[in-house]
């Protein structure tokens, strides 16, 4: 078997895909099958502008300069954001951690390595995408985000959005599904429904360290990301 084959049946196996969808997944030619559309390595279709960004590096120096919270005071670095700045899509976790405040970038550790599978099985490299969270510092000990922490920081978020202007967001948990969303419902009641933030289509699934705990629920988070792929394809000409 092909090495990139290989290595799709590992992520796969990693967001628990059952043997049976991954075979129609390699072998049969349904045109319209959105899980069919990821079998062909993914191009990176928006690269990196080549020119400068004033105000995307304004604000990852307002940013990076940030003490508009407490968490400044404990932080090791900010953790603006990584991928691309011209990304379709864009994924949004709640804050960083450990291994995020001492690399200043996001979901690099056991929860970025799911988020990384799912963004495999769904034909996407990480490069290709853009990943943030609603706080860029993190809470001590990994504690919930504090509302005013929330509303101090989420401007950011929003900059980021305008200026990336991604096609489809997909929120990551239920913190970030409440920020964007401005809503408290339980994450079981905006799952699967249909949301949008700005007029940007965007889907609320569950957050990786989440689905580490509790792998039965891996099979829903992919269903998410397949409905997720199923907007985007609707949307890009
Ligand atoms: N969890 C998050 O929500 N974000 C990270 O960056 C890492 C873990």
């Amino acid at each position: 078997m092909h090495t990139d084959d290989n290595l799709r049946r590992q992520y796969l196996d990693a967001m628990g895909i059952p043997v049976w969808e991954r075979r129609v997944l390699s072998v049969t030619p349904v045109a319209d099958d959105p899980v069919q559309k990821t079998a062909a390595p993914a191009p990176a279709v928006h690269p990196y502008p080549p020119e400068a960004s004033p105000e995307w590096d304004a604000l990852a120096e307002e940013v990076r300069r940030c003490t508009k919270c407490a968490l400044h005071s404990t932080r090791t670095q900010t953790v603006f954001g990584v991928g691309n700045r011209r990304a379709q899509w864009m994924f949004v976790g709640e804050a960083p951690g450990a291994d995020e405040d001492r690399q200043g970038e996001p979901f690099v550790g056991a929860a970025g390595k799911l988020l990384n599978a799912m963004l495999a099985a769904l034909g996407l490299k990480r490069e290709e995408v853009f990943i943030a969270n609603v706080l860029k510092c993190r809470p001590p000990n990994n504690r919930d985000p504090q509302t005013n922490e929330v509303e101090q920081c989420e401007p950011y978020l929003i900059r980021q959005i305008e200026l990336i202007q991604p096609k489809l967001i997909v929120a990551l948990g239920r913190h970030a599904a409440h920020s964007l969303l401005k809503t408290d419902l339980a994450l079981a009641r905006l799952r699967g429904q249909p949301h949008s933030y700005q007029n940007i289509p965007l889907v609320v699934t569950y957050h990786p360290a989440y689905l580490l705990r509790t792998p039965s629920d891996k099979r829903k988070a992919w269903d998410d990301l397949r409905r997720a792929r199923t907007i985007i394809s609707g949307t890009t000409t």
